[in-house]
């Protein structure tokens, strides 16, 4: 990998003695990990599990399981992911030799993984014992018009628990194997995506718990662990008092808080955001930028209420605002722990986490 040497390194270290924010980062694969330790990364702020559901392994056992027509079925095809993931997760905590590691359960919208070629519909079928028919009427049916506010985040958790059920005791098994036989200390944060209110967070960390504690058990093993949320609509945002309750921590996820506050599709942008700018409806291109009058406000007053109901809550980043300089400084200011950036930015996070301070804030 890439690595910081010379009168960088040393401007690096330098900048390290004054900034008080941390600086991780968002990996999700153990290379990435390994380049942005290289970095300085003081851990993971945001390890998304998405990808590793479509990888050419265990994709159509994720199919199979989304499609399946009862719990059986779909505990079936879980169990088949279930050791995959727990070597996804091992080579993780590996790679961070004990930094702190948000694994962030899934996300993506449910559709995504829908079967599209005839040659995976027909294949489905034979596992399932379904007519083609049948698997099409689903599959239909499971189609969204407007995915990135549908069933996806925890939402999913909520439908199918199993899912994230297995997540966490790959999580939890990876965990503990390293701790038993390697001597490792980790402390695994599980993170939930898109929670809306406290009462969709408090059903899903009972049952992360309930799991945590039975995998623990058959170890023989007892490990400190987190369970946090993101802050990543404005609802959350509004009543992080209630969710403090049930959150250790909060990752703000600026990308769909940006998102969800504009009313602005974050993959369609582009084509017309450049216009607001350049005319000067808009100061900046937010989802670049973190404006305090916005989606700033919101995060700020999301952390003031996160404290008023637990003051030791920790707070971070993980949207891509984690990597840009003018918002590292906004986070400074209302006073995150940590922010989380893409491998490559975490040297001008570090930097910009330094300036703030330098300059007064
Ligand atoms: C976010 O929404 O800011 C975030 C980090 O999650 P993702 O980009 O994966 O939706
Ligand atoms: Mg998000």
């Amino acid at each position: 990998p890439p690595q910081l040497t010379g009168d960088f390194a040393t401007l690096m270290e330098w900048v390290d003695k004054y900034r008080k924010l941390k600086v991780r980062t968002n990996a999700d694969t153990p290379n990435d990990s390994k380049v942005a330790r290289e970095f300085g990364a003081e851990g993971i702020g945001l390890c998304r599990t998405e990808h590793m559901f479509f990888e050419a392994d265990r994709i159509m056992a994720v199919r199979e399981m989304i499609l399946a027509e009862d719990l059986e079925g779909r505990e079936k095809a879980l169990a088949k992911i279930l050791p995959m993931q727990k070597g996804d997760f091992i080579g993780i905590f590996r790679e961070m030799k004990g930094l702190p590691v948000t694994i962030r359960l899934l996300d993506p919208p449910l559709h995504e993984f829908l079967p599209t070629e005839d040659k995976d519909i027909e294949a489905l079928t034979k596992t399932l014992n379904v007519t083609t028919q049948q698997l099409k009427h689903k599959v239909e049916f499971l189609h969204e018009f407007n995915p990135m506010l549908g069933h996806r985040g925890c939402r999913l958790g909520l439908t199918y628990p199993e899912i994230y059920d297995m997540q966490v005791q790959a999580i939890m098994e990876a965990a503990c194997e390293l701790v038993k036989n390697e001597g490792f200390s980790i402390v695994p944060e599980i993170m939930i995506p898109l929670i809306a209110t406290v009462s969709e967070l408090k059903e899903l960390k009972a049952n992360a718990v309930a799991v945590c504690e039975e995998v623990m058990a058959s170890y023989g093993v007892k490990l400190e662990y987190l369970i946090g949320t993101m802050i990543e609509l404005p609802r959350a945002a509004l009543t992080a008092d209630e969710i403090a309750t049930e959150a250790e921590f909060f990752s703000f996820g600026t990308n769909d808080l940006t998102q969800t506050t504009f009313g602005l599709s974050r993959d369609d942008a582009g084509k017309f955001l450049p216009f607001y700018v350049e005319t000067n409806l808009l100061p900046e291109d937010p989802f670049v930028t973190l404006d305090q009058n916005g989606v700033g406000k919101l995060v700020k007053m999301a952390c003031e209420l996160g404290r008023s109901t637990r003051p030791e809550i920790k707070l971070g980043i993980c949207g891509e605002h984690g990597g840009d300089p003018a918002s590292v400084i906004f986070c400074h200011k209302v006073g995150l722990d940590y922010v989380s950036c893409s491998p490559f930015r975490v040297p001008i996070a570090r930097l910009a986490a330094a300036h703030a301070v330098l300059a007064g804030n």
